[in-house]
């Protein structure tokens, strides 16, 4: 049996709780594949802190790049926020970030048939989305130098700089064109080119790109139209590239959607290094009271063997027990309403009932 191996960073409140129900899918997946999963846990953020003085150490960050796929449960929480910003546990997460060098982030954004209801929005406008955001992660105005505050005729000014580079717009384009291959093969490009000059180098170097990908449609549209689109037609949109800031902003506008942070996954890769987390953080609120909702931890697992393995079946797999999950009404608190035919689930009931279906899955197949 060949091996696949992993760093498993469980992090703070909720963190450990939802990544062991993803670590068990993952395991029983594989295994349904004749691999073997070898999981390194290490601590990390405020356990890491609370350990070593620091909310990562080197030896933890040179494992994580040796071992190239990484999967994060959350950080941090109320005992840590009085830190200096480099000891609190969310420093661990950029410092990470920026050591694995992941320069594009990745958010699905599935409406599930059977969660429709729970999203702001009107039933017939969501169901049936499925959105890929591909979002540039380590450039444009949140890196951009010069960036500083000063003063002119004693009125303050703060100067911050949106720069990006075609080498940076290319590469994570190409990662936008090649899973829109594994999807419906559209990108949309997301831009604000009649206003900016960095935008402009965008639009090019992505019409670059698509010339090597002939089977992928391209278009563009304006930041400020594909807020808007999203909203009133999430449907139209395939897989969405776009740039640090929009992206940041349409990534959230469009999570809700789906109408609970607690079902979102997230994968940042560059290179051959991988990164995959839930978009919710720590949830100090409820954690240890085992009811946390571990359904966005899984589907990052699912996100892992999709890009990081190569082995979309495993993924679907994972994904398609995600699913049976919800339509057999299984709903975690912070899902769940009072809705005929559907049952809480505590987060030890949900693993339980996707292992039986990856389990009956396997003896079907
Ligand atoms: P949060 O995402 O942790 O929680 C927001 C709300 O959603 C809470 O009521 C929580 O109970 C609920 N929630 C979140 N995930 C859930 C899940 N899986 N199941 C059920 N309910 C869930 O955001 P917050 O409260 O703003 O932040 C708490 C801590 O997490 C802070 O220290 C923050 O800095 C950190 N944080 C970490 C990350 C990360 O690790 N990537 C991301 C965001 C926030």
């Amino acid at each position: 049996m060949s091996e696949v191996k992993i760093v498993a960073l469980p992090g703070d409140g909720i963190g450990p709780e939802v990544t062991q129900v993803a670590l068990d899918v993952l395991e029983t997946v594989l295994e349904q594949h004749d691999l073997k999963l070898n999981v390194t846990k290490l601590p990390f953020g405020g356990t890491c802190y609370e350990e070593f003085g620091e909310p990562v150490t080197d030896e933890i960050l040179q494992t994580c790049k040796e071992t190239k796929v990484v999967l994060l449960g959350a950080v941090g929480g109320p005992q840590w926020d009085d830190l200096s910003a480099n000891k609190r546990p969310e420093a661990a997460l950029l410092k990470l970030r920026s050591e694995l060098g992941v320069f594009a982030n990745l958010r699905p954004i599935f409406v599930h048939s059977a969660l429709a209801g729970a999203s702001t929005l009107k039933e017939e406008v969501i169901e049936g989305t499925d959105i890929l955001i591909v979002r540039e992660l380590t450039g444009g105005v949140y890196f951009g130098k010069p960036r500083f505050t000063s003063e002119e005729n004693g009125d303050p000014f703060s100067v911050d700089t949106m720069k990006y580079s075609r080498s940076e717009v290319q590469r994570v384009t190409r990662i936008a064109f090649e899973t829109a291959r594994l999807r419906d093969k559209r990108v949309c490009s997301v831009d604000k080119m009649n206003v900016l000059e960095s935008s402009r180098m965008w639009r090019k170097s992505v019409l670059e790109v698509a010339e090597e990908y002939p089977d992928v449609e391209l278009s563009h549209m304006l930041v400020d139209n594909a807020a808007m689109q999203l909203i009133r037609n999430p449907k139209q949109f395939d897989v969405i590239v776009t740039g640090n800031l929009f992206g940041d902003i349409l990534s959230d506008e469009a999570s809700m959607l789906t109408g609970s942070i607690g079902m979102l996954p997230s994968a940042s890769l560059g290179g051959e290094n991988g990164l995959y987390e839930p978009v919710h953080g720590s949830a100090p609120d409820i954690a240890g009271k085992g009811i946390a909702n571990p359904l966005a931890a899984v589907a990052s697992a699912a996100l892992l063997c999709r890009y990081s393995l190569d082995l979309e079946p495993a993924a679907k797999k994972i994904e398609s027990a995600i699913l049976q999950l919800l339509e057999e009404g299984y709903r975690p608190a912070d899902i769940y309403t009072e809705e005929p035919g559907t049952k809480l689930a505590n987060t030890g009931e949900i693993s339980n009932q996707l292992l039986t279906s990856l389990n009956e899955m396997a003896d079907a197949s």
